[in-house]
């Protein structure tokens, strides 16, 4: 069984290497709807899958944090990143350019990092982020499962690589929270695998992630020299 939470945000973003002119080259807004499916074979002692009153805390906080803010790509020009942050403060850096595609990757990868952290005593049985949709206007959105959320191919979503701007964090009830968050996940990630096969795909997965940054800055630069 599948059950949907429903957020919505507003955020403003560039997005780099995109054709249409007016995405690559202005900066503008989306009012984003973001879907979580949570998916479940049996249900908890009030006979749900998951009590939505879970989500209102750290998952809800995570989401907020880019309402009324610029989402900004780590591999953007160094001068836009640097204005930016000087005069909004309200900003995300995020390690891949904001798309709907990439947002969908993101927020499943914060929310299934917030979710498997969370504890679950109403004998809620084998619930799991199926997947996450982002829609970025009326028409069209981005829909994320596990398998794309570890992509490499589609760029690595390194969670130490996302950066949330003072402003946002003083607001959160836990200023903590992201850190704690992160902490776990590395916790988690030492439990479940074997050293030897970390060493093994952290070396092919840096050459990847190095190889598909350094198209995408070679393809961002031969589009500025085009205009
Ligand atoms: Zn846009």
């Amino acid at each position: 069984m599948l059950i949907r939470k429903l957020f919505r945000f507003e955020n403003t973003h560039i997005v780099r290497g995109c054709s249409t002119r007016r995405c690559s080259h202005s900066i503008h807004g989306h009012s984003y709807k973001v879907e979580l499916l949570l998916e479940a074979h049996a249900l908890d002692y009030g006979q749900m899958v998951y009590d939505f009153g879970l989500l209102k805390g750290e998952v809800h906080t995570l989401i907020d944090a880019f309402d009324h803010a610029v989402a900004l790509w780590s591999g953007d020009d160094p001068t836009y990143l640097e204005a930016m942050r000087r005069h909004s403060e309200r900003w995300v850096l995020i390690p891949v350019s904001p798309s709907a595609e990439q947002f969908s990757r993101l927020f499943f990868r914060l929310v299934d990092t917030a979710l498997s952290q969370t504890d679950m005593n109403n004998g809620e049985s084998d619930v799991r982020l199926h997947s996450v949709i982002v829609h970025e206007t009326e028409t069209g959105y981005a829909q994320c499962f596990r398998e794309d959320a570890d992509n490499p191919r589609m760029g690595y979503i390194d969670l130490n690589a996302i950066e949330f701007a003072p402003t946002i964090v003083r607001e959160w009830c836990d200023s903590g929270l992201f850190e704690r968050l992160k902490q776990g996940a590395h916790r988690a990630l030492d439990r479940s695998v074997d050293p030897a096969k970390v060493s093994i795909n952290a070396s092919e997965f840096s050459e990847d992630v190095a190889h598909t940054n350094n198209e995408l800055v070679r393809d961002y630069k031969a589009i500025q020299n085009e205009f």
